[in-house]
């Protein structure tokens, strides 16, 4: 599909800065109307130009006149999102955003932040998959605490002894998995976290103006990388309760996960790339937050990350701990 303005004919485009669809050519807002028919084995509906599709490519621009379309079979029925977070940054606050972050470094070199480069930059929405997981946490050990005094000529030591016990149970909810093998893992584990608060309703309009990709795989194939981050949030969450004893020993320690649910989503990322050296450099916006992931070419290949690690977007609506401390 295609969104055409009524007044006067041209591509309309969603403007994450004024909210709204606005039309490019003749300012109008919100002027847009539907026109279904782009297709995989369609040409372009506006200019009749062939359209070339990668695999998994939901929303591209024609390369013979501009538009921007949106592939109707790959957003629709069990492709269509249930949710998304439509872009919050246009392409000139990122251009700011690369200014900020890149203008007076020393070894940035010349052309990296040109005109003509920056304004190649493209937005992407990437899907994702967001799993519900509750988990159940059973612990048991016993635990051991030292206690030493002098008195005389006599070190006394004590050593007490406890069972430690500790239920408990959590809910993880929208553990959030990127579901495009083109899009590298790592850097998009880097993009987060996303403020996930503002997740909407899908709607087809926020695709109008940026390319997007449908997911590649069915989520059921993807729910072991939730389950990995759930499990290792869990044995965080244990460990954060076990703090102070000398010793646990005798440990029964099981984590028992359950998914509750899945929603599939789509993401903004903002992507620069730039040659150099014979080398493409490929940055990322995160197009919600503005958080820069990249590195850019500098003397000895010196790789700079941009963004401390992240622990991926787990809310803990809610866990309920139960203790029985007991000395024996
Ligand atoms: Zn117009
Ligand atoms: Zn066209």
């Amino acid at each position: 599909m295609l969104f055409k303005c009524r007044n006067c004919g041209g591509n309309i485009v969603y403007d994450p800065v004024k909210k709204a669809m606005c039309c490019p050519h003749c300012e109008s807002l919100d002027s847009e109307e539907k026109l279904p028919g782009s297709s995989i084995v369609n040409n372009c509906p506006n200019c009749g130009a062939p359209i070339v599709l990668k695999e998994h490519t939901s929303a591209t621009k024609c390369p013979s006149c501009g538009s921007y379309l949106i592939i109707d079979e790959r957003v629709q029925e069990v492709y269509e999102p249930e949710l998304i977070i439509p872009f919050k940054l246009g392409k000139n606050q990122v251009k700011e955003i690369l200014y900020k972050e890149f203008g007076k470094r020393p070894f940035t070199p010349a052309g990296f932040l040109s005109y003509a480069g920056l304004e190649k930059m493209e937005g992407n929405y990437v899907p994702f998959f967001m799993y519900d997981y509750s988990a159940d946490i059973n612990y048991s050990a016993v635990g051991t605490k030292v206690r030493s005094w002098t008195s005389g000529s006599y070190r006394y030591t004590e050593t007490s002894y406890f069972d430690v016990v500790r239920e408990m149970d959590a809910d993880f909810e929208k553990v959030p998995v990127d579901a495009s093998v083109e899009m590298d893992d790592t850097k998009m584990d880097l993009m987060e976290p996303y403020k996930y608060g503002e997740l909407e309703k899908y709607q087809d309009k926020y695709l109008s103006g940026f390319y997007a990709e449908k997911y590649n795989m069915p989520s059921t194939e993807l729910e072991g990388r939730a389950e990995e981050k759930v499990q290792r949030d869990s044995e965080e969450l244990l460990k954060s309760t076990l703090g102070g004893y000398a010793t646990l020993t005798n440990v029964n320690k099981s984590i028992r996960t359950d998914k509750k649910g899945v929603k599939y989503a789509l993401l903004p990322v903002w992507e620069y790339i730039f040659g150099y050296g014979g080398t493409e450099y490929k940055f990322m916006v995160n197009g919600q937050t503005g958080k820069v992931v990249g590195t850019t070419p500098v003397a000895k290949g010196k790789v700079i990350a941009y963004g401390a690690t992240v622990f991926g977007l787990v809310t803990l609506i809610g866990f309920m701990i139960r203790m029985a401390l007991m000395a024996l």
